[in-house]
């Protein structure tokens, strides 16, 4: 079987690393697939999730932005945070978007952007938590 060799990485050590048929990823020119052959390519990645494809199962991974690199059948993602779908812990994810809402209500000197890119990750570990947590 073709596969690449994929690693999904941050700071604090690998989160995902294995064999697949194929890597789906949104980078910030959109989406991208990625099989067995893909030319060499570095991306920026959006807040998002990347699925990982192998024997008809998929792993699905939470993605704080960060870069994708494709070298020959191999895959690195490099993220500032990043967690196995089914690893989020969904309660968390709404304090911090709570949290994140409260501080952008606020017409004091607060940090917009800080506060507006937490409020992405917290909705995104939502939605994509939600979604790998389903058929459990
Ligand atoms: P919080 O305010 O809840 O810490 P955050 O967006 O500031 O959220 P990050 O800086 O993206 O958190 O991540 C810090 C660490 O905490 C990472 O290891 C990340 O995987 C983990 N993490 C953050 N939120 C969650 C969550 N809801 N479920 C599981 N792990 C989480």
């Amino acid at each position: 079987m073709n596969t690449l060799k994929v690693s999904v990485v941050t700071p604090d050590g690998p989160v995902i690393t294995g064999d697949f048929e194929m890597v789906s990823c949104k980078a910030e020119s959109g989406e991208i697939g990625i099989l067995p052959g893909h030319i060499p390519l570095v991306a920026p990645l959006v807040i998002d999730s990347v699925r990982l494809k192998r024997d008809k199962t998929e792993e699905v991974v939470v993605v704080n932005g960060g870069f994708l690199e494709v070298r020959p059948n191999e895959v690195s993602i490099l993220s500032p945070s990043a967690e196995l779908a089914a690893d989020v812990d969904i309660a968390r994810a709404e304090e911090a978007r709570l949290r994140a809402e409260k501080l952008l209500e606020e017409q004091e000197d607060v940090d917009k952007e800080r506060a507006e890119l937490a409020l992405m990750r917290a909705m995104n570990r939502i939605r994509v938590g939600k979604l790998g947590q389903k058929n459990k």
